[in-house]
């Protein structure tokens, strides 16, 4: 294998002002992290990028792992020698003779970061395509459209050389924006929100509304998966409350409201999760909710079920379609487990024909007359089972010297 290092690229826009050294302690902490699996390989960081040293490790591997760290912008296995002449042509031609396939077309692409270097980009561009094209007769050179860009990145310490540039995940390191606390229910929505929520920066912990004997055990096991998968691009553990929610949930089923009862559950729930948030020191709830996809994601039915708290609710997918949604929940992992038919709590409770516009003063007078909610609300809060989710099977591969990062 001819790759010895990975880079990772920041992006320009989040590096300036002056969150730039917690971007990037956060950025080293989650490559820290994402490392683990892979035991051979070490890292170290320059400004504004880190490089992986792969430390004889095949690269791939490495890559499908680092391209899903949030804040990084692309990634690219490279090749680095001596910042000089006759080091880079040679090691030039070595990663073209190392590629399955020539391309026909080719262009060279020489920056030199190292303003000391003796060639300035465009001399090196000619010195680098004069070595290597003679050893492939059929490639010709194509500055416009080429196949296979080739690149060299002359730095003081030492060039880089490389052709691919893969996508990342792009957004802000994870933890570098607050905390939110994300209304995870079992359903296709609520995880890729969650996911979403992540690459803006925040760090997530996730709540959970059961109603045990009605929802069974496999319901709340179906919601620590989607947790997992979440956490697989943090890097990190994940707090999840389970709520029980069933005495809210069958009192409010007996107030004989039954087009209200979506409504009154879910103000119940955005109640619940406010006093978790404040608890846990979250400055948002995050939810799955998509305008118009069922009664209650109206913008009326939003508008009624939002006034039940005062914390910011994002709502990061509220402008997609679902056909878009489930395209993403299968590009992160979590539709296959989202589709298990175990019951959802509001689904049980699901009556025939739910408000589609509640007028919030019939809610709030409902809500007057159940005496017994703010206790049951309190005791809800209090009395939450906390579920610690791991990226990884065995919690202590994650903590073994690693007691800073949580
Ligand atoms: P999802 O696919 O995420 O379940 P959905 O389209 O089924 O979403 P609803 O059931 O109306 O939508 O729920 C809207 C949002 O409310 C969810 O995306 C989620 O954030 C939250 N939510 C619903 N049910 C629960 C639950 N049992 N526990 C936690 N959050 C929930
Ligand atoms: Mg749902």
């Amino acid at each position: 294998m001819i790759y010895d290092q990975v880079v990772l690229r920041y992006g320009d826009l989040t590096m300036k002002g002056r969150n730039r050294n917690q971007f990037e302690n956060k950025m080293v902490k989650a490559v820290k992290q994402a490392l683990i699996p892979f035991p051979n390989t070490s890292y170290w960081k320059t400004y504004g990028r880190m490089y992986v040293k792969l430390n004889g490790h095949p690269h791939g591997p490495v890559i499908e792992r680092l391209k899903e760290l949030f804040g990084i912008v692309s990634v690219s296995p490279v090749v680095s020698t001596e910042p000089e002449l006759e080091a880079i042509r040679n090691t030039a031609m070595k990663l073209m003779q190392s590629l399955d396939h020539v391309p026909k077309t080719f262009k060279m692409n020489v920056r030199r970061a190292w303003k000391k270097f003796a060639y300035n980009s465009q001399e090196m561009n000619h010195l680098v395509a004069q070595h290597v094209l003679p050893a492939f007769p059929e490639m010709s050179v194509d500055v416009r459209h080429p196949e296979l860009e080739l690149r060299v990145d002359i730095q003081e310490e030492a060039a880089y050389i490389y052709w691919e540039v893969v996508p990342a995940a792009g957004g802000f390191p994870f933890g570098s924006n607050g905390k939110g606390l994300l209304l995870l229910s079992g359903g296709i929505d609520s995880p890729v929100a969650g996911w979403m929520a992540m690459r803006k920066g925040l760090e997530l912990e996730a709540i959970h509304f059961h109603s045990y004997p009605f929802t069974s055990e496999q319901a709340k096991d179906k919601v620590v998966s989607l947790a997992k998968r979440l956490t697989f691009f943090s890097a990190t553990r994940m707090r999840l409350h389970i709520i029980s929610f069933t005495d809210i949930q069958t009192t409010i089923a007996g107030c004989n409201q039954e087009h209200l009862t979506i409504t009154l559950m879910r103000r119940a729930m955005l109640r619940i999760a406010q006093g978790v948030a404040e608890d846990i020191n979250a400055g948002g709830l995050v939810t799955g909710e998509s305008l118009g996809q069922v009664a209650s994601q109206t913008l009326a039915s939003m508008n009624v079920i939002g006034r039940a708290t005062e914390l910011p609710l994002l709502k990061p997918l509220i402008m997609m379609d679902k056909n878009e949604i489930i395209r993403l929940a299968e590009r992160i992992g979590t539709y296959e487990t989202s589709i298990l038919p175990y019951e959802d709590c509001c689904t049980l409770f699901l009556p025939k024909s739910p408000s589609t516009n509640p007028n919030l003063k019939v809610v709030e007078r409902v809500e007057g007359n159940l005496a017994s909610m703010e206790e049951m609300i309190m005791i809800a809060i209090r009395d939450r089972e906390v579920i610690h989710v791991y990226p990884t099977e065995s919690p202590n591969e994650v903590q073994a010297g690693e007691e800073d990062w949580f």
